[in-house]
């Protein structure tokens, strides 16, 4: 059997992509050399290796938690099902702090500027700006030990200084002051549909999903106490659900925000919303 055959006959039981992501993984290539080999042969181990994944993701299994890995901002990061698998949305999310932490305002003010992630899960938005800016102090909570082996791990692989923490939101915090607060929390409402449909199923319900009736609960905390852990002139930047760009605006305008952020992700969807403490 030839590499495009396995891939033929994936293809009639999973989508094509996933398929040729699938084997790639397994054979440690890409997609553009699987394309330019597929008259190779496929040795036996690998053979039944992609057989057992395709029935994985034939079952439904995100493929990303059965290759154990997914691309975020450029980089590989281990996922498994402790952990959201990390979205492409949430790269605007990074950008966003990213930009934050190259103004020149802020280097003024600080030699180390102090960023907090909240509700880290694998540790992609934290180890991602801990890399982006080496001179930031970056510490990520979760209250799950299970995401915080996983972030740590990740860190680890990729070089990474960032110090992890057991919390509830900001509740192990002591009275350290952060420059930047960065947040993807759960903002799925209860009972949505999506909760039971696809990839979501086989996630972690408390990073999707806080249980509240209009999903905002894990985001109301989240501002309600950013202004006791964010210094003066300190931003707070979280991503949010595709019909909540009012209810967070009205959350930061209430909390005392200024210079208001709503940005968009690439399906033109407001994703991530933030604001500078006055
Ligand atoms: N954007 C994710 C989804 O709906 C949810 C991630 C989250 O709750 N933070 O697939």
């Amino acid at each position: 059997m030839t590499l495009s055959d396995a891939l033929h006959e994936a293809a009639r039981r999973i989508d094509r992509r996933d398929a040729s992501v699938l084997l790639g993984a397994l054979l440690g290539c890409n997609r553009a050399f699987l394309a330019a080999h597929g008259a190779d042969p496929i040795a036996a181990s690998h053979c039944a290796q992609f057989a057992q994944w395709v029935d994985r993701r034939a079952a439904g299994e995100p493929v990303a938690y059965i290759t154990g890995c997914r691309e975020f901002y450029g980089r590989p990061f281990r996922v498994g099902p402790a952990t959201l698998i990390p979205r492409p949305e949430t790269e605007h999310l990074v950008e966003q702090a990213l930009a934050r932490l190259s103004s020149q305002k802020w280097l003024e003010r600080r030699a180390q500027p102090g960023v907090l992630d909240l509700g880290t899960g694998s540790g992609a938005i934290a180890i991602t700006l801990a890399l982006e800016r080496p001179a930031c102090r970056v510490t990520a909570c979760d209250v799950s030990p299970a995401a915080l082996a996983q972030a740590a791990e990740n860190a680890a692989a990729l070089g990474a200084r960032v110090a992890w923490l057991e919390s509830d939101w900001y509740a192990a915090l002591r009275d350290r002051r952060f420059d930047l607060i960065v947040s993807n929390p759960p903002y799925v409402a209860e009972g949505d549909p999506h909760l039971s449909q696809g990839d979501l199923r086989f996630e972690p319900s408390i990073a999707l999903t806080d249980r509240s009736p209009d999903g905002l609960a894990s985001i109301r905390r989240i501002v309600a106490g950013a202004s006791r852990y964010l210094a003066a002139g300190g931003w707070l930047l979280f991503e949010h659900g595709f019909d909540q760009a009012d209810a967070a605006r009205d959350l930061l305008l209430n909390a005392g925000f200024e210079d208001l952020i709503c940005e968009s992700d690439l399906a033109g969807i407001p994703r991530v919303a933030g604001g500078r403490l006055g």
